[in-house]
Parts: C-alpha cells; structure tokens; sequence
C-alpha cells in the first residue's frame, strides 16, 4: 500500500565532475519504471544543475534543508520557493546535523516544515533521538515531542504530503546501524502517534529509516513492516550501492 521511498542525502560533498559520473551511474543502472521512489539531495549550489542531469528521469531532486522565512535580508539561506523555482520536489528539514550544528530547534523546524509545504515541496521530516537519550530510556519521548512539534501547528491533514525519517543520531554516519527491531519500534511508535490523530494518513505516511544503511543491512531494515524506505547519507554517494540499496527497497 505504501510505496517504498528512498532518499539519498549527499550532504556537503561532490563536486560538477563527481556529480556528474553519479548521476551518469545511477541513470544508467535504473530501469525506466521501478516500484520505489527515489530522490538525490545534493548541496543547494549544484541543485539546478543535477536537476538539469537528472532530466526527466524517475529520479527527483530534493534539496537538504530550506530557509524558514520566504524572502530578504536572509545571508547565505535558499527560501523554499527558490528551491522550487530550481525544481526540487523534496526538501529534507530537521536533520539531526542541522539540529545540533546548527542549533535548530523544535520550533524553527516546524516554521521550515510549513514553508516547504507552503510552496509546494515536500518536506522529509527527520527526528531521532541521541544516544544519551536512548540510554536513559527517552526515545518515544524525544521523537513524540520532536513529532509533536510540527503536528501542532501544521493544517489537519498535513502530512498527506509529508515523509518522515527516523533517523536515530548515534546511528548517523557512525557505521553502527539501529538493528531492524530497534527501527521498527520507533517507526511503529511514530505512525501510532499519527493515527491517534488520523488513522487514514498514519496509513498512508511513509516513514523511513536512517543511519548508517548499506548495500549489506538495507533489505532487513526495508523487511520491517512500518520502514518504508530510507535516508541514505554516506552510501548515496557511490551509484552501484546507492543502486543496490535502492533495489533492496522494491
Ligand atoms: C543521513 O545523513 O541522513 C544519514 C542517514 O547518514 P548515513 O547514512 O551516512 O548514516
């Protein structure tokens, strides 16, 4: 019922040369239709010209974060709008690297939330919780609250055109990935608190899983009954894993 979603989060790498050769890699490794979604999320300065390589292919573009606010005096940030204009379908908000690094709270990322949807793109909302959380026994609490935040001020229904991505923080680049088990709790805590509010979209909301997925972990995290895909920071950045990873979402 749920197509599955793959994203790829290449994070601040590349270059025109080596996103060149990734794009040529995974265009030419993927049939014309394929039953899972996919997108690539490169730096906001190469954008528009992988959209441009990605052509009319089923792969979309989505962009790694947005700016909260729609125009002026804003140095160094891309308002959602610009990144439509640049033909993004996706944006990634609350990435675990923005809330830490760059001190993104709770609240500025739901403003991000509801200006993606504002223009028409589709916001990847990520939470997750840190390792010291999930030590203490806190990680429904902090995904709840994190979830939270973004439901309260968000229309009714919003998440019709949103994806989620449990994203546990001691799993993200790290190598050590949430066990099949561990995702599906959370991700079956995530889609309970949705449907304690709308059980039709709780149904319908594709939640993904990141951190550390590879070729070789990808189908039994993608086997569990409520991941519906992931987010793929280092291994989107190869074609043939990224390829493999997406096959193991099908
Ligand atoms: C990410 O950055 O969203 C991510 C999941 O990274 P990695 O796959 O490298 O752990």
């Amino acid at each position: 019922m749920r197509r599955p979603f793959i994203a790829g989060n290449w994070k601040m790498h590349g270059s025109r040369a080596q996103n060149a050769e990734l794009i040529e890699g995974l265009l030419l490794g993927l049939p014309g239709q394929v039953p899972v979604d996919i997108a690539v999320c490169p730096p906001n300065v190469y954008l528009w010209e992988v959209g441009r390589l990605l052509k009319d292919s089923i792969v979309k573009l989505g962009a790694q974060s947005v700016c909260a606010e729609s125009i002026g005096a804003f140095t160094g940030e891309a308002s959602a709008a610009m990144l439509k204009d640049v033909g993004c379908t996706y944006v990634i908000v609350g990435h675990s690297e923005r809330r830490t690094i760059y001190r993104e709270d709770d609240a500025l990322v739901a403003r991000k939330f509801l200006a993606a949807q504002a223009q028409g793109l589709i916001p990847i909302l990520c939470v997750g919780e840190t390792l010291e959380e999930r030590e203490k026994g806190q990680t429904t609490q902090v995904v709840s609250r994190q979830l939270k935040a973004v439901l309260d001020v968000a229309a009714p229904g919003a998440l019709q055109q949103a994806v989620l991505a449990y994203e546990p923080v001691w799993a993200i680049g790290t190598g050590k990935n949430a066990t099949p088990e561990q995702a599906q709790d959370v991700h079956a805590h995530i889609r309970a608190e949705v449907a304690a509010r709308d059980a039709n979209i709780a149904a319908r909301l594709r939640v993904l899983y990141g951190g550390s997925v590879k070729a070789g972990n990808a189908k039994e995290i993608f086997a569990m009954p409520d991941v519906d895909g992931g987010l793929i920071g280092g291994a989107s950045l190869k074609a043939d894993e990224f390829l493999k990873i997406c096959a193991a979402g099908q």
